[in-house]
């Protein structure tokens, strides 16, 4: 009997130990569509696929919340009370705007700024017919963007516009946003290990199931295949790109992008192709991105700036001369992987 007991016990122990192991090295990879890009998981742990599908329910929640598309959003219902007082928005919503609010501030709106919307809309950026607006459609509009018109009650979960005509959009943030609530999924539920990729804002979770740091590479603005440049190696870090190849039109042999000027209402032109930052919040890593309106030196001022007033970031700007800028904290990470033979990688002070 006690021999028995014995077999059964270390029959347990091995059954318990094979499963322990089959599922910590468990992964699992989906793909999917929200907040008007491909969505990527690759998740390692135990319940991978259930949270990965969690993620990808909660991107939709989320789109739901931040899209313009939808008349029911809180964004659509911000906009269209613009100048009339106060409304009630969900509190995620009001997370968003307060960290929009931290960026834009950060260069006192002349990079990063929601209220570019009316503008954006009169590019008609992100739509089928996009066009350039006339110089009297502009002249009206640009006086309408000022980020400190968005007031925000987070008491009551309340927001407003100030004026009339006013409207926010939140596409240069909520998918940053989408991926600091996607990395605390994956740490509610304990994934230590994972990669989110939302349209090119990657998130790296943790570190490969080994311990060794994920690679992510830097795109190519210029390659038609999404070829790269580079690699640079992170853990637990966002790694969020904005650039000039992403939802750009072209008129007469010159390339608007899909980046708005706040100050001019023109779709910044400032000798950059992409701007990369490298930090711990996805959704400050792509408001900061938009330091792209800047140009190469006040960009990169305005990252150090955030070094210096909340946490380290890094960056790497790509000119239209086909010149890599790499901050310090990157020297000894980014490494040259360049097909095209174009590119030269300068190490910035
Ligand atoms: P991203 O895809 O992160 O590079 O953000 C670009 C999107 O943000 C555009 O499609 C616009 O919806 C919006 N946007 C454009 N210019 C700005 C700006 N200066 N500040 C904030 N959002 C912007
Ligand atoms: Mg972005």
């Amino acid at each position: 009997m006690k021999k028995i007991i014995y077999v059964l016990s270390i029959l347990i122990v091995l059954i318990l130990l094979t499963s322990c192991s089959i599922s910590t090295g468990k992964s699992y990879k989906a793909d999917g569509f929200a907040l008007g890009t491909i969505i990527t998981q690759e998740v390692y742990g135990r319940d991978a696929r259930q949270v990965s599908v969690e993620a990808m329910d909660k991107l939709k929640f989320l789109e739901d919340l931040m899209t313009i598309n939808d008349l029911d959003s809180d964004s659509s219902k911000l906009s269209m009370n613009a100048g009339k007082g106060y409304v009630e928005l969900n509190p995620e919503t009001i997370s968003v705007l307060k960290s929009a609010r931290k960026i834009s501030d950060l260069s006192d709106g002349a990079a990063f700024d929601i209220t570019v919307a009316p503008v954006v809309k009169a590019w008609g950026i992100g739509t089928d017919n996009p066009q350039i607006p006339s110089e009297e459609t502009l002249k009206k509009l640009v006086p309408l963007i000022n980020y400190q018109d968005v007031q925000i009650d987070e008491a009551s979960n309340k927001a407003s516009l100030a004026k009339p005509g006013q409207m926010i959009d939140l596409g240069g943030i909520a998918k940053g946003y989408a991926g600091d609530v996607l990395r605390e999924i994956y740490q509610k539920n304990g994934i230590k290990s994972g990669l989110i990729n939302l349209g090119g804002n990657v998130i790296a979770v943790g570190s490969k199931p080994d311990g060794s740091p994920w690679s992510i590479g830097i795109q190519n603005p210029r390659s038609e295949t999404g070829g790269i440049v580079g690699i640079i190696q992170v853990s637990d870090k966002a790694v969020v790109t904005s650039g000039d190849y992403q939802r750009y039109f072209e008129k007469d042999g010159k390339r608007y992008c899909h980046i708005i000027d706040p100050h001019t209402g023109y779709p910044a032109d400032s000798g950059l192709m992409s701007v990369t930052i490298i930090t711990s919040s996805s959704t400050d890593a792509d408001g900061l991105a938009k330091a792209f309106v800047l140009g190469l030196d006040k960009g990169m001022d305005l990252v150090k700036k955030y070094n210096q007033s909340y946490s380290p970031a890094d960056a790497i700007f790509i000119t239209t001369d086909k010149k890599i800028f790499v901050t310090p904290g990157l020297h000894d990470n980014f490494k040259l992987e360049d097909e095209s033979h174009e590119y030269t990688c300068i190490k910035k002070g």
